[in-house]
């Protein structure tokens, strides 16, 4: 299964997005913050570097999120159709820079939050009309609630991308085997 590479890449942009709210861990606490997270995740078009924009992005993570925990394909569809309808999003052709004719569905001056969101409905979308969103999933470490999004081809990603939970869950399984009485 191949996605488009903006969709890979807008998928995994929400998933830093969503992130940013890791348990009560706010990642996004002032612009500086958020000025580091948005040279990691460039975004094209307008930025504003306002308290306004900076609130208006965080406001949509939960949403974002929704997407993740979404019984099914219908309340996930449903969920796009509402971010799409929000964002305003009106989808046309463009190019710039070294980008050949590509689809774009905000114009570069809407707001930064408008544009991410779109964005990231964008390619929710494809991903429920491919019938595969189980490539969106939480950590399965007992301690964390962050998203992932798994592109393997055989869909085995567990844990999420920070990498230590991967780490720390294969430390306690390797320690927990340890513990066990021997039979040799
Ligand atoms: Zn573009
Ligand atoms: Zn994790």
């Amino acid at each position: 299964m191949q996605f488009a590479h903006d969709t890979e890449l807008a998928l995994v942009e929400a998933a830093a997005l969503v992130n940013t709210l890791s348990g009560t861990d706010e990642y996004l606490p002032d612009q500086a913050a958020f000025a580091d997270f948005l040279a990691r995740h460039p975004y094209s078009g307008q930025i504003l570097g306002t308290q306004q924009e900076l609130e208006s992005v965080r406001a949509l993570r939960p949403e974002l999120r929704s997407l993740w925990e979404a019984p099914d394909r219908d309340a996930a569809a449903l969920i796009v159709n509402r971010i799409l309808a929000e964002s305003d999003a009106r989808p046309y052709l463009t190019r710039h820079d070294e980008y050949d004719w590509h689809l774009h569905v905000t114009e570069p001056e809407a707001p930064l939050a408008q544009r991410i969101a779109a964005e990231a409905a964008m390619a929710f979308l494809d991903l429920i009309r491919m019938d595969q969103l189980g490539r969106l999933k939480i950590c399965d470490a007992t301690d964390c609630d962050d998203v992932l999004v798994d592109l393997s081809k055989n869909q085995s990603k567990r844990f999420c991308a920070t990498g230590n939970c991967g780490n720390r869950m294969n430390v306690a399984a390797y320690r927990a085997r340890r513990r066990q009485p021997q039979t040799s």
